[in-house]
């Protein structure tokens, strides 16, 4: 029996998606509309309204007007921070429906959409957490330096209209990671969710508004990043744009944003190393979590998946073999079956790129120890390769150097600890490493040598808490933690003169 997704659709009641402007729903205002294909099977899910520039200009409007008229800006700690508390309990509410709309929207087996890290219930936290910030954006006092008597304090303040830009890999969390620190800032958002997962953001939207948030507050237009993503970028009226997608894009926000000196933060991709030496506790574990990361789950489309293993000489050889039964212990299939362990690719065009890059590996000559094909019976109706792992690789072939997304490892044998920093960053990205050792000294010797913006030692992960972006060219800025709240205010220092002329 062929692969269909369409029964969940109907089970979670999924219609057809509209844009949230000014408090209300509405069609886009050209008609356009986005097919959503679903990456197992591709067949058509449902169909959703797109933005035009006109829809895009109305919503910033929208936020612009709500911003500068204080309905948001000037509520009290207490009110604004319960609203977010109620989205995140009511995001608490919907848990099992969210993972599961997560699945329909990218194919992230159930299995997986439900993990901390990527699931409903860290897009939860996430908005408590920053929640807790409302009542705690503070300046400072700042004493005389000299001259006439001053008093002289610092205030923090919403940085404005927020464009917010998310790509499809993990809806829920990042959805959370920019409309909750930039509503708990004192912020007005219009997010642009991914053309290619939608309906996780649409639902999502739909809490905000059952929470109360006033109209205007928080806009949503969906759409394709050559006409709504550029109408939201270059519009005038914005004030900051938050981005987490690819490197390209990334450039291209930057670009924007210099004609109006927007504030930019951007989340890019990643090529993490990592590392491991002889004396791990557990070589079958560490084998597991290194061939997991790129091939259970969203099968390598994550941006900290650690992609170049660099394994030392000595527990090399016996690496590999671990690598490659643990590769051949996935699941790939129908991603709402529960034993199910890997997805499918988002798109065909992703599918086209990850078996070019495969392609190249060979030619290039790394050794192709297993994978690099595709499942055939009725998983060759979706975007799915079987986990791939390749050997001997030098970290100067493409598969060594450029972001596949996909569910592809590159192993690469090392002498010494000088030789596993060097080829960690020997790398124009910089957004994870690892490093799997019994010794701490050593292990701390590298975490400060290599440069990313989060390091594991014998374990990774990302926490709502924590600051989380990347060094390089994986990024700039940090989400998470207090520089998460940071990147959405502003600083005004306030001089009072304390004498009749005090200059
Ligand atoms: P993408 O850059 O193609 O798209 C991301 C978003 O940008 C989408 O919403 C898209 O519609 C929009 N967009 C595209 N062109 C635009 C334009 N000209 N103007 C404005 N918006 C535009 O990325 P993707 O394929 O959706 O996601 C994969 C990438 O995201 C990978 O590189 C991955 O590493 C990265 N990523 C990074 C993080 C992180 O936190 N660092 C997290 C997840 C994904």
């Amino acid at each position: 029996m062929a692969l269909s997704v369409l029964a969940h659709r109907d089970e979670l009641g999924v219609g057809q998606g509209r844009l949230f402007i000014d408090g209300s729903w509405r069609e886009g205002s050209e008609g356009a509309v986005w097919t959503h294909i679903h990456p197992a099977s591709n067949e058509e899910v449902t169909t959703f309204a797109t933005a035009s520039g006109a829809d895009v200009d109305a919503a910033v409007q929208a936020a612009r007007r709500a911003f500068d008229d204080g309905r948001w800006t000037s509520l009290k700690a207490k009110d604004r921070k319960r609203l977010l508390q109620r989205v995140a309990q009511l995001i608490a509410d919907h848990a099992d429906e969210l993972d599961r709309l997560q699945t329909l929207d990218n194919g992230m087996p159930v299995s997986f959409s439900s993990i901390y890290q990527v699931s409903s219930h860290i897009a939860a936290d996430v908005f408590d957490y920053h929640a807790g910030w409302v009542d705690r954006i503070a300046g400072e006092t700042i004493p005389q330096y000299t001259g006439s008597d001053m008093f002289t304090m610092t205030l923090r303040e919403p940085v404005g209209v927020v464009a917010a830009i998310i790509p499809w890999n993990a809806p829920l969390l990042l959805f959370a990671q920019k409309a909750a620190p930039a509503l708990a800032a004192g912020c007005t958002v219009v997010l642009k969710p991914s053309e290619y997962a939608s309906l996780t953001a649409f639902r999502l939207t739909e809490l905000l508004e059952q929470a109360g948030l006033p109209p205007g507050v928080f806009n949503l237009v969906a759409g394709e990043g050559s006409v709504t993503g550029e109408a939201l970028i270059t519009h005038p009226l914005i004030d900051k744009i938050t981005f987490t997608g690819s490197r390209a894009v990334g450039r291209r926000i930057l670009a924007a944003a210099a004609d109006g000196i927007k504030r930019v933060s951007l989340e890019l991709g990643g090529k993490s190393p990592n590392i491991v030496f002889p004396d791990i506790a557990d070589p079958d574990l560490t084998a597991a979590a290194m061939m997991g990361m790129v091939s259970m789950g969203l099968s390598g489309q994550g941006c900290v998946c650690h992609t170049r293993a660099l394994i030392h000489q000595d527990i090399y050889d016996e690496m590999i073999d671990k690598l490659a039964t643990m590769a051949g212990m996935c699941v790939l299939g129908d991603p709402f079956d529960p034993a199910t362990t890997s997805g499918p690719l988002i798109n065909t065009r992703q599918l086209e790129r990850v078996t070019g890059y495969i392609e190249q590996g060979r030619e290039e000559g790394a050794r192709l120890v297993v994978g690099g094909d595709r499942p055939d019976g009725e998983l060759a109706q979706g975007n799915f390769v079987n986990p791939t792992l390749f050997a001997d690789v030098d970290n100067r072939m493409t598969i060594a150097r450029e972001e596949i997304f996909g569910p592809v490892l590159a192993a690469i044998p090392f002498k010494d600890e000088e030789e596993a920093i060097r080829l960690a960053n020997d790398t124009d990205y910089g957004l994870g490493a690892s490093v799997q050792t019994s010794d701490v000294k050593r292990a701390l010797r590298i975490a400060k040598a290599v440069r990313s913006g989060t390091f594991g030692i014998n374990g990774f992960t990302v926490m709502p808490n924590a600051p989380f972006g990347g060094y390089k060219t994986s990024g700039l800025g940090r989400e998470g933690g207090r520089e998460g709240i940071d990147a959405f205010l502003e600083t005004k220092t306030v001089n009072i003169g304390l004498s009749d002329a005090a200059f």
